[in-house]
């Protein structure tokens, strides 16, 4: 497909926001269902079967999609990524990312994804442009990951997920795993074990209070300096630098077997870094993870605004943002500020 052409759009950086934080990413939620019901996440009580998701015609379009990407790329953005829900849902996925492959500015193009469905897809997807896949795997132990899963999800079909990138080309994968006191943080030197000397990069997050059904509690999280202290013990590990921007902390094997990171969003909040904005299936904008109302680009999209519109409004927004919740969280959880927007709506 032919690169779309700036189309008189102006390539002028959104100013930053109200505590200086450039606009450089925009998260892409493409559905909002999942074939997954993980406990911290979407926990099935919440979302049984008869769950009222978005229609369809309540989702962007792929060509709205692309069309508030190209105006986030004129404003200063170079990296995206597509989200869920369980972005492999969205029928024709590949199309949108052959769609916004084409964009001119887009540096970097990637996607989070529960891999069960990645096997048909790897191929067809990097064909289409699409440059990295991050997994998301809790446990190597398969009665563990199922229950991470809510019953619904097999290690065996992340293996394969796995396979299949590897096949199709990617380079190395991260692999996301959110630990849970008691739940799954025994496995933690298993996925080690796993992933050492593999060029995959394995990654602990902290379990966050995201949302507002995933009845999170304050002992569950496991600190990403206490799984430091235990990964260390068995192969000592040494500090990499971190960039101002970046989300994890990186620690390399100082025996050469390569790198794990560790996203401390509860213990050790990147608030002051946070360059992402997020954009829902349904098109509101959200400027945080844990923000509790988005704005409504789609209205304005289905309203005939002209691009030139949508830029100043979304200028507008980021230049007001002054979110950072996690580093305010006790604060704020104790004022009773529980009201967040759900995780599987905006994607993490
Ligand atoms: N379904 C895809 C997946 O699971 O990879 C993409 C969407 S999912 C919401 C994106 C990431 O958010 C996953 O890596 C998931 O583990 C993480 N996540 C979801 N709920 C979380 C929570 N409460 N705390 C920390 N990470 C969470
Ligand atoms: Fe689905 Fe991903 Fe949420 Fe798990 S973390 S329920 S796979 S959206
Ligand atoms: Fe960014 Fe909000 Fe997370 Fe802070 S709490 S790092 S502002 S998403």
């Amino acid at each position: 497909m032919k690169p779309h052409a700036p189309l008189g759009l102006q390539q002028t950086a959104a100013p930053p926001d109200a505590l200086g934080r450039v606009l450089g990413d925009l998260r892409i939620s493409v559905i909002d269902r999942c074939n997954f019901r993980c406990p911290y996440c979407m926990p099935e009580e919440a979302y049984p079967a008869d769950h009222a998701f978005l229609r369809a015609r309540d989702r962007l379009d792929f060509d709205e999609i692309e069309r508030i990407a190209r105006v986030f790329v004129s404003l200063g953005v170079k990296k995206l990524r597509l989200t869920g829900g369980e972005p492999l849902l969205r029928r024709d996925l590949p199309g949108l990312v052959a769609e916004l492959a084409a964009i001119e500015g887009v540096e970097d193009l990637a996607l989070t994804t529960n891999g069960a469905l990645l096997p048909k897809l790897a191929q067809p997807l990097r064909d289409a442009g699409l440059q990295r896949i991050t997994l998301s795997m809790d446990s190597v132990d398969p009665a563990i990951f199922r229950r991470m899963s809510g019953g619904r999800g097999e290690v065996a079909d992340v293996e394969a997920a796995i396979a299949a990138a590897e096949r199709a080309g990617f380079g190395p994968l991260k692999i996301n795993c959110v630990v849970m006191r008691g739940v799954n943080d025994d496995g933690v030197l298993d996925l080690v074990t796993r992933f050492r000397g593999t060029g995959h990069v394995l990654r602990f997050i902290e379990y966050m209070d995201v949302g507002t059904v995933n009845g999170w509690r304050g002992d569950r999280v496991v600190p990403g300096v206490e799984l430091v202290r235990r990964i260390d013990a068995r192969w000592p590990l040494q500090a990499l630098p971190r960039s101002a921007t970046s989300t994890s902390r990186r620690w390399r094997f100082r025996d050469g077997a390569g790198e794990v990171g560790f996203i401390n969003s509860v213990t050790e909040p990147f608030c002051g870094g946070c360059t992402r904005a997020r954009l829902s299936a349904d098109g509101k904008l959200y400027t945080c993870l844990f923000a509790h109302a988005g704005h409504d680009l789609r209205a304005l999209l289905r309203a005939g605004e002209s691009d030139e519109a949508l830029r100043a409004t979304v200028a507008g927004i980021w230049s007001h943002r002054g979110d950072r919740y996690s580093e305010r969280r006790a604060e704020l959880r104790a004022a009773g500020v529980l009201e967040h927007v759900e995780m599987y709506r905006i994607g993490g």
